[in-house]
């Protein structure tokens, strides 16, 4: 079965398009269903230490999928795309959730529906 990797990111916790969620009620909501083999939440992943932490991270062979709950998708892609590069991750196996200006349920909904039925 294909590893999945969740990050969570939200501008270093001080924006106010995620004050309304508590990120760690969010991540708790998804390890708790077991949906993903493992989370983390990072400060800022578009920031010179996010790339490295990024490239670092998917030059292993811990992650098939990589879903990111964060900003908007497409800017993400743009972000993320030296990170991809460096560590040779195809970003057909990327997928951005947009998580901005919901709340922690909205957020846990978001981020399942892009895990599809049962987290397949
Ligand atoms: S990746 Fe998106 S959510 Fe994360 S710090 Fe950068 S702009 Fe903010």
């Amino acid at each position: 079965m294909a590893n999945k990797g969740l990050l969570l990111c939200v501008c270093q916790g001080n924006c106010p398009s995620f004050q309304k969620m508590n990120i760690f009620d969010v991540g708790n909501a998804v390890r708790r269903e077991k949906l993903v083999d493992y989370i983390a939440i990072h400060p800022q992943l578009c920031a010179t230490d996010g790339d490295r932490f990024l490239s670092t991270l998917l030059k292993g062979e811990s992650t098939d999928e990589l879903y990111v709950a964060a900003c908007d998708p497409t800017m993400q892609v743009k972000m993320f795309r030296d990170a991809f590069a460096e560590s040779g991750f195809s970003k057909e196996h990327f997928h951005g959730v947009e998580i901005r200006n919901m709340d922690t349920a909205q957020a846990v909904d978001a981020i399942k529906g892009s895990l599809g039925p049962q987290g397949s």
